[in-house]
């Protein structure tokens, strides 16, 4: 076929790319590699980062230590080898104002990649190696020609592939861009363009491949970013709702037996959230409808007793309850609560964790194979193949992210589907929490218990250290009562036990001598654990020093002060969590934090956000910020971010936006050419969310 007949052809989207000028089978393969199959596909092959040339500077200026991007020809090349068998390439690249070595230790094949007169754009670090030397850390090869050089454009960067280079595609579509944006309309509702502040299709796909200016890119990116939100939204609402009307599961009846005489001799009045949260899974427990709730509340926002409520009402309706901890230390304490708050009813919770003494144990798996109702507080040894519930109505997971998907399931799936609560402290923002966690329903307590003051914190200068020590004395000589935190230390856990243990006797027999020091660490027996955290919850000790195992769930009124060593290492969530151990009690509480000895910026900006926020959901949208979602994403189930445009850390008005859209468009009549696009584009992954 001559090449000029491809001219006079009409284009349509979908014109096979093997109709374009320049593509021939192996091209088309290669293309196909980058999903790209027609020619609207190169349309929506968009780069994946911009060069921006006016920013290039000249060679001349170039100085060892400076991060820079220069534009250059190649005047000579050669792969050299070194003694340590590392073979190098190297260009010598010359400007209108001098010349410079560029080095790319390893990548000899870039040999055949890069030819003498042609013309790169380097970006990398200026070095001094026998005369100035730049390392790049990516490069582009704009060829003989240096149409990028030109004016100041932005130059865009696509993903390349074997065969086919970034110069390649670039041509392509530069080939093809005018005739085949006319070809575009858009197709999501103009209402819900508009509201989103996002350019029209047509205008976006100019946006993002012959920018002006990077922000320019950014404008047009936002709203094919915008779209891959609204796709994730409307089919995470249709899944969800297929997925609630296909859980049947138990209907339990509320008898208003054991869950009145609770609230009876409860200590306390329950929040308004927390009866809004208990409105809300009994509403799901009395339904046929398997609960799959998440109830999240920040720290100290008292969620265990709200997993009681919920297990008293599986008890009276004659089933079994589990509750199931991260920690051997957190299902011990949640017993004694439960013990303490049950006595009066005559029922007495099970504890069972993978330390328990055979016979224990077996003792243990005995009543819960009987088909009478009982509580059932654990660890991860609830879920191990070999445990077994006669009637298992509901699965309660505390500290849910701090299980792995597996561990979760497999508590929902011991006995009878039970109903499922899932607990978190550790904040998720809501609106990733939704996106993220498939059919699942979400309670938020949003509301601490009446009274509870504020925790002031503070960054301690290291000079201050003895008088802050004085002052814990006198804390504890006012009745309060203080956790140490140790330093995260590299290694074992027992190394880091170790170190719990060198640093409560360095503070018992220095600064806190006049005062009752414990130590808490996962190394220590069961026995001796809960023995040191009962003389502390009870008054016995004043002062404890621990690892992170307190990190968790532990509560102790009577504690206020807390300190972290080595603060700026620990995560943002982390430090959150442990700074809710104190500020429980009607007491006013104090949160302190050193910082080791050599703090980098981000560990300074997570120490800086603690300081000045105090709650976990604004802590969590910051935390967000300075990782970016990937973190969290990973994290969570999917691992990896399906999104290819948009980004959750800085689409987050986009996000809420589409929420809104996607709701108000399946609410009404729908809307078939959006639904089928979505299901095109992520119908696979959502599946395979949801089910997972
Ligand atoms: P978290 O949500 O972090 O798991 P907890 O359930 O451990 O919080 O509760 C923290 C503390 O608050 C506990 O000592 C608990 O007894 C107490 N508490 C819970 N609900 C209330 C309430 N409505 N009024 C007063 N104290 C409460
Ligand atoms: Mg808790």
């Amino acid at each position: 076929m001559s090449a000029g007949s491809a001219e006079t052809r009409r284009l349509f989207l979908d014109t096979p790319v093997t109709y374009l000028k320049g593509v021939g089978p192996k091209r088309a393969e290669a293309l196909l590699r980058l999903n790209i199959a027609t020619a609207g596909d190169l349309l929506f092959h968009v780069p994946h980062r911009y060069e921006d040339a006016s920013t290039v500077a000249s060679i001349a200026s170039l100085e060892p230590g400076m991060d820079a991007t220069v534009i250059g020809q190649v005047v000579s090349k050669g792969v050299i080898p070194t003694r340590k068998g590392l073979r190098i390439f190297q260009a010598v690249l010359r400007d209108g104002t001098g010349m410079i070595e560029v080095s790319w230790p390893g990548q000899p094949y870039l040999d055949r990649q890069i030819q003498k007169g042609e013309t790169l754009l380097v970006t990398g670090s200026v070095r001094f190696f026998h005369g100035r030397q730049m390392q790049p850390r990516e490069f582009v090869n704009l060829g003989d020609d240096d149409e990028g050089t030109s004016g100041g454009r932005v130059l865009s960067v696509y993903p390349a592939t074997e065969g086919l280079g970034v110069k390649a595609i670039r041509a392509l579509i530069d080939g093809y861009i005018d005739q085949l944006l006319p070809l575009v309309v858009e197709y999501l509702p103009p209402s819900a363009v508009a509201r989103a502040r996002v350019p029209l299709l047509p205008a976006a796909l100019r946006m993002v491949h012959r920018p002006t200016s990077i922000a320019e890119a950014e404008e047009g990116r936002s709203r094919l970013a915008f779209e891959e939100l609204l796709f994730v939204q409307i089919l995470m609402r249709r899944a969800n709702a297929l997925a609630r009307a296909r859980r049947n599961g138990i209907a339990f009846e509320n008898r208003r037996d054991l869950t009145s005489r609770l609230k009876g001799a409860l200590p306390f009045e329950l929040t308004g959230a927390q009866v809004r949260s208990l409105r809300e899974i009994f509403a799901d427990m009395c339904s046929d409808r398997r609960m799959h709730r998440l109830l999240q509340g920040d720290v100290g926002s008292g969620k265990t007793i709200v997993a009681l409520f919920a297990a008293l009402l599986a008890l009276e309706n004659g089933r079994q309850a589990a509750i199931m901890a991260p920690t051997e230390l957190l299902a011990e304490q949640h017993l004694r609560t439960f013990v303490r708050l049950l006595a009066p009813f005559g029922i007495v919770p099970l504890l069972l964790t993978g330390r328990l003494p055979a016979r224990e144990r077996r003792e243990a798996a005995e009543r819960m194979a009987l088909a009478a109702p009982l509580l059932v507080v654990g660890t991860h040894a609830l879920v191990q193949d070999a445990t077994t519930f006669a009637r298992l109505g509901l699965a309660v997971i505390d500290e849910q992210h701090r299980f792995g998907v597996e561990q979760r399931k497999a508590l929902g799936g011991k006995g009878e589907r039970p109903d499922v609560l899932l607990m978190s402290a550790t904040p998720i923002p809501r609106s990733l929490a939704l996106t993220l966690y498939g059919d699942l329903d979400v309670t938020v307590i949003d509301e601490l218990p009446a009274g509870r003051l504020p925790v002031p914190t503070r960054v301690v200068p290291a000079a201050k250290r003895p008088d802050h020590y004085r002052w814990i004395v006198e804390q504890v000589g006012a009745g309060r009562q203080a956790y140490i935190v140790c330093p995260l230390v590299e290694g074992s856990e027992s190394v880091q036990a170790r170190a719990a243990e060198d640093e409560a006797d360095h503070l018992a027999a220095g600064p806190l001598s006049e005062v009752r020091v414990g130590c808490l660490h996962g190394q220590l027996p069961a026995a001796e654990r809960l023995d040191v955290m009962r003389r502390f919850a009870g008054g016995a000790l004043d002062v404890l020093v621990a690892t992170t195992v307190i990190e968790v769930g532990v509560d102790v009124p009577n504690a206020s002060v807390m300190v972290v060593e080595d603060a700026d290492r620990f995560g943002l969530a982390q430090l959150h969590q442990l700074r809710g151990r104190v500020g429980r009690g009607s007491e006013q509480s104090y949160c302190f934090l050193y910082e080791s000895a050599e703090p980098t910026d981000e560990g300074r900006a997570r120490l800086k956000a603690l300081v000045e926020h105090a709650s976990g959901f604004d802590l969590a949208e910051i935390d967000l910020e300075m990782r970016g979602e990937g973190h969290l994403l990973g994290r969570l189930q999917s691992g990896r971010s399906e999104l290819r445009h948009a980004r959750l850390s800085r689409d987050r008005r986009l996000l809420e936006e589409a929420r809104e859209d996607a709701r108000t468009l399946l609410d009404g009549p729908g809307d078939p050419v959006v639904e089928t696009a979505a299901d095109e584009r992520f119908g696979a992954v959502i599946a395979g969310l949801v089910r997972g």
